[in-house]
């Protein structure tokens, strides 16, 4: 494809493309959100040009003022947002904050109580193949196979029986409320760190539609552009002074060298808008989507795990149905409904397929989208789960709703 030195046509010719894929098609990546115009221009802008090792007013280079301000303006933000007393938000991923939190708190070797991969946990929650399960001696609680609830008094047994230095509550595909504070509770008991990751459901807490994570925890980690919707990045919060020095010491110089101080200003944004009223007002609906769409797939016979939802996602055990995630994942792709396989508690299918899909409403609820348009997407999925071919279908629902 052409290409002159100040026009690229072959990436911008993708770029358009990725824009149409999402403007036509229906997303429903429990992870993933459309951020606004003003965040994608503050993570495009100069400031991608500014090196700035270290904190702001403590920097390895020179002509950082600026830069300092913007860093200066997301800490408050972000704080003002959770209620905590200390930020960092240099973090490049969520998975790099949770490697600060590990490096800066633990050693290697150490006992970690995790939620187990398959029930709902992270990758950094003790994957054999990431740095969580390679290095440390990871525990993994199970949801109560009845409820597939969290079940406390397991969490509780566990704790009592490994000795923790660090437990972890939070989660990638768990629809329920977590409670923080039965979590420290157990913590306080055996000595453990309470570390929580709230990666998924950082918008719902900043909107005060979940429980927040502080002050029960002594630390939190997330990522910014899930249901926070800011720019991919990370985060950590703490109200430990102590703790607080420890986490910026392991992210830089522990881990990372220059911050990425346009993303800074990105996650600036994004915080300034989650601290609005309108925020709120999202959330909420965020959830009530959820509701509403689990509700419509139990209507078209549908079992959803833990029977519903209190929070933006949703998981759908499909065994009853003859198929699985890889299998249900193909036919939604081809009809541009996106969506993620997902494991399910006491799976019986294998890892790679997982017995069900996991469905979100952060992405469609930003667009626009209020409850009675759930029927319309549990309808649409139904047929594609049966066979049917309905792109077109899926195409002309999704255009009237504008990206942000
Ligand atoms: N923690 C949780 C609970 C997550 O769900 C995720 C992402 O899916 C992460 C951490 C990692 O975030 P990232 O993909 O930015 O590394």
């Amino acid at each position: 494809t052409a290409q002159t030195p100040d026009r690229d046509t072959a990436v911008f010719d993708l770029i358009q493309q990725e824009q149409e894929r999402q403007l036509s098609g229906l997303e429903l990546i429990a992870s993933e959100n459309f951020t606004s115009a003003a965040v994608r221009e503050a993570q495009g802008s100069v400031l991608t040009n500014k090196y700035a090792e270290g904190y702001p007013g403590k920097r390895w280079y020179g002509g950082c003022e600026v830069v300092d301000e913007v860093e200066r303006l997301a800490i408050e933000r972000v704080k003002q947002l959770f209620q905590a007393e200390y930020a960092n938000v240099q973090p490049h991923s969520g998975s790099s904050a949770n490697l600060a939190v590990y490096n800066a708190l633990i050693q290697p070797g150490d006992v970690v109580l995790g939620m187990d991969l398959s029930h709902g946990g992270h990758l950094t929650h003790g994957n054999p193949a990431n740095f969580s399960g390679l290095r440390y001696s990871v525990v993994g609680y199970k949801v109560n196979p009845d409820t597939e609830l969290i079940d406390m008094d397991v969490v509780r047994q566990l704790a009592r029986e490994h000795q923790p230095k660090m437990i972890i509550a939070g989660a990638s595909a768990y629809s329920r409320i977590i409670d923080f504070a039965a979590f420290r509770e157990i913590a306080d008991e055996v000595g453990a760190l309470l570390f929580a990751d709230v990666a998924h459901i950082a918008g719902l807490i900043a909107a005060g539609q979940h429980p927040n994570a502080l002050p029960h925890a002594h630390v939190v980690a997330s990522t910014t552009h899930k249901t926070l919707r800011g720019p991919r990045g990370g985060i950590i919060l703490t109200n430990d002074a102590e703790i607080a020095t420890k986490i910026d010491r392991a992210v830089f110089p522990g881990y990372q060298g220059g911050p990425l101080e346009h993303v800074i200003a990105a996650k600036a944004v994004a915080f300034g808008e989650a601290l609005r009223p309108e925020f709120r007002e999202y959330a909420a609906q965020v959830i009530r989507n959820a509701q509403a769409f689990a509700s419509a797939m139990q209507n078209l016979g549908y079992r959803i795990v833990s029977g519903g939802t209190d929070n933006h996602l949703f998981i759908v055990d499909l065994r009853p149905q003859g198929l699985n995630g890889s299998k249900a994942t193909r036919l939604l792709d081809a009809n541009h409904i996106t969506i993620s396989k997902s494991t399910l508690p006491y799976d019986t299918e294998k890892l790679m397929h997982g017995g069900g899909i996991r469905i979100g409403t952060p992405a469609v609820t930003t667009r626009g989208m209020v409850e009675s348009d759930m029927p319309v997407i549990a309808g649409l999925i139904d047929r594609a789960l049966k066979g049917e071919a309905v792109k077109d279908e899926v195409h002309a629902f999704a255009r009237r709703f504008p990206l942000p």
